[in-house]
């Protein structure tokens, strides 16, 4: 490999580095999908919080059933949400619905469908014995357990389990706030005219998804064309507050590459990263804010964004896992990769013919549908230039 590339590796460390490990802030729990928990959770009370009834039915004492059929008064009529009651005298039951609190004295619940569902008095049919239909407080949780540990991400069973155990808010990293800006002079907004030369700016907008994808708020910068006043003017304004601008195009080889003009010396270092596609990157800071900047071909800044961003992005939020899940698989069809660099192709996995994967296009960076009917990207390695079929190669999912 020559050495004037910057390995994968390193330059998704650079990011991580430069985007850190994100504050803990407080969110309310229902806006804490997908976030990862900085605290352990200590339970504050019990679950169930009483003993209380799993069922609709009549709150007796097992002993009184000594002899079935047997008819008893019906001294009380416990709804859920009662939050006081009298005591069960022997010889009596009280009706008591599913999650209403167990009366003192009253040891068993016998079900509506085995009784005459009276409300005066009742017939019961069948007798159950003590603890039947109850369930004791503590059972699912005794107060002071810690049910979730820090570094849990959080899902709807664990908001769930927060919110019975009376949690408003819980303590979470924040997510990352990223300000998303395409450039070229040749992008037109979809819905306007298409002149010659011209071609519909798609970068900002899958950029933008793909940060939120990763859990991530994006901000879309109307993009700017090739020219490095209008680039300053465009983000000057807006960079505070933001914890990564993401940019693509002007970061290669050419003339007017805007991005690289406008932040080569001023705090974000432009190199060629052993990949493909993707070869040229840009990190930095600027202003305060971390800076990434992709290259300007639609599949280049995607798998860039997903092999060296991505990461730092769930490494920011606190994610014990930052990789996306990969498989080993076999390629259905040959492949060829340049040497020295890491090559990304998309492919489509299938789970269902014994683990194999086929290509999808070819290697260009600019064959965004290819990228689009594909569910992973193929790792050809630094060292390997061709791959029969039937090699084994890691396959990388792409959600
Ligand atoms: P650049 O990296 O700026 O040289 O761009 C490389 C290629 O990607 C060129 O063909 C550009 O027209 C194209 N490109 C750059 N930015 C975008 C974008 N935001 N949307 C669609 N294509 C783009
Ligand atoms: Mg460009």
């Amino acid at each position: 490999m020559s050495n004037s590339l910057t390995s994968v590796a390193d330059h998704r460390e650079r990011i991580t580095g430069l985007l850190g490990v994100l504050p803990v802030v407080s969110l309310p729990v229902v806006d804490c999908l997908g976030l990862v928990l900085a605290q352990d959770l200590v339970a504050p009370i019990a679950l169930p919080p009483f003993d209380n009834s799993a069922m609709d039915g009549y709150a007796v004492r097992a002993a009184d059933l000594a002899s079935v059929p047997v008819v008893l008064p019906v001294a009380d009529d416990i709804p859920a949400g009662r939050t006081a009651s009298a005591p069960l005298e022997p010889g009596a039951v009280h009706r008591i619905m599913t999650g209403a609190p167990l009366p003192a004295g009253a040891d068993a619940v016998v079900q509506v469908e085995w009784t005459d569902g009276g409300t005066s008095s009742v017939r019961i049919d069948r007798a159950v014995p003590a603890g039947a239909n109850v369930r004791r407080a503590a059972d699912d949780v005794a107060v002071g357990t810690t049910v979730l540990r820090a570094g849990t991400v959080l899902g709807p069973a664990q908001l769930g389990l927060a919110a019975a155990l009376g949690f408003g808010a819980l303590p979470v990293r924040r997510r990352p706030r990223v300000l998303v800006l395409s450039t070229g002079s040749e992008l037109v907004g979809p819905g306007e005219p298409l002149e010659p030369g011209q071609i519909y700016e798609s970068n900002g907008v899958m950029l933008a998804a793909a940060v939120r994808e990763a859990g991530g708020e994006a901000e879309l910068l109307r993009f700017v064309p090739d020219d490095v006043a209008e680039f300053h003017a465009a983000i000057g304004p807006r960079l505070a507050g933001f914890d990564l601008l993401l940019t693509s195009g002007g970061v290669s080889a050419g003339a007017y590459e805007v991005v690289k003009d406008a932040f080569t010396g001023r705090g974000v270092e432009f190199t060629k990263v052993a990949m493909q596609p993707g070869g040229p990157q840009g990190a930095g800071r600027y202003q305060g804010v971390a800076v990434a900047t992709l290259p300007g071909n639609p599949v280049s800044a995607q798998v860039s964004f997903e092999v060296l961003v991505r990461p730092a992005l769930r490494a920011a939020m606190g994610f014990p896992d930052v990789e996306r899940r990969s498989v080993r698989a076999r390629l259905t069809s040959p492949l060829t990769s340049p040497a020295g660099r890491t090559q990304f192709r998309r492919g489509k996995y299938d789970p269902e013919s014994g683990r194999v994967v086929t290509p999808v296009g070819g290697p260009g960076s600019h064959l965004l549908s290819a990228l689009a009917i594909s569910d992973c990207l193929i790792e050809v390695p630094e060292d390997v230039t061709e791959l029969a079929a039937g090699a084994e190669v890691v396959v990388r999912f792409l959600h």
